[in-house]
């Protein structure tokens, strides 16, 4: 986690405070979830990709690193006890269980990002959307949606991750998590993803709408 806030980061009077920036500085959090399998990592890699300034949040995680993934790229995989030490010394935004391991959005390193004017991007579940809407309601948030039922139980198969009952599981899970999106108050945009560039499109011109857009308090 060191390299999140690096030694010559400039001291900020709001560093020990829990007053966020977001009314403050050009800087934006957007929020990007959906279930597994519909899409949502190259979707926000693709916004990334598409908006200058941009910057993508490398969570901490208690699961296990896979082949796939790179640490400090796509995730800080850190062992339960420094997950516990986290929580504990209050350095993440938010943290959620996510199938039996734990991720969580580093603090410091988005407010301080956020303070450069930078459009930082969170990929993270319902709960920590929540949580994050709750302390940040400047914060936009986009859900993913697969086209149909049909097409994101096939898609989940493709992958060819897992077998069949970790598939049942997740697909249950997707409905109950995209059933709960649908009900609530936290998310400003729900993009279907039937085409990938059309998809990234439509998140790239709603952000830099958002953008545009004078925030409350200022
Ligand atoms: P995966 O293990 O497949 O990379 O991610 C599983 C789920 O965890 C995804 O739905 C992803 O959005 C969510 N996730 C990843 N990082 C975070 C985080 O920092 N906080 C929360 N609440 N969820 C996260």
């Amino acid at each position: 986690m060191s390299d999140h806030t690096p030694d010559h980061a400039p001291h900020h009077p709001d560093e020990t405070s829990h007053k966020l920036p977001t009314d403050t500085a050009d800087g934006l959090l957007l929020i990007i979830s959906g279930p597994s399998g519909v899409g949502k990592t190259t979707i926000t890699r693709g916004v990334e990709r598409s908006i200058a300034g941009s910057v993508f949040s490398v969570s901490a995680t208690t699961r296990a690193r896979t082949e796939a993934d790179v640490e400090g790229v796509d995730y800080h995989f850190v062992a339960d006890a420094e997950f516990d030490a986290l929580v504990a010394q209050d350095e993440l935004l938010e943290w959620a269980n996510v199938f039996g391991k734990r991720y969580g959005t580093p603090r410091k390193w988005v407010e301080e990002q956020l303070r450069r004017g930078r459009l930082v991007i969170l990929e993270i579940d319902v709960e920590g959307a929540r949580q994050v809407k709750a302390k940040m309601p400047d914060a936009f948030a986009i859900f993913v949606l697969p086209p149909s039922e049909e097409v994101l139980f096939q898609r989940l198969r493709d992958r060819k991750r897992e077998g069949e009952d970790a598939i049942h599981r997740r697909f249950a899970e997707a409905r109950r998590e995209i059933a709960t999106a649908r009900q609530g108050t936290i998310y400003d945009l729900f993009i279907t993803n039937d085409d990938l560039k059309r998809a990234i499109a439509e998140a790239v011109t709603a952000v830099e709408a958002r953008r545009q857009r004078p925030r409350v308090g200022r």
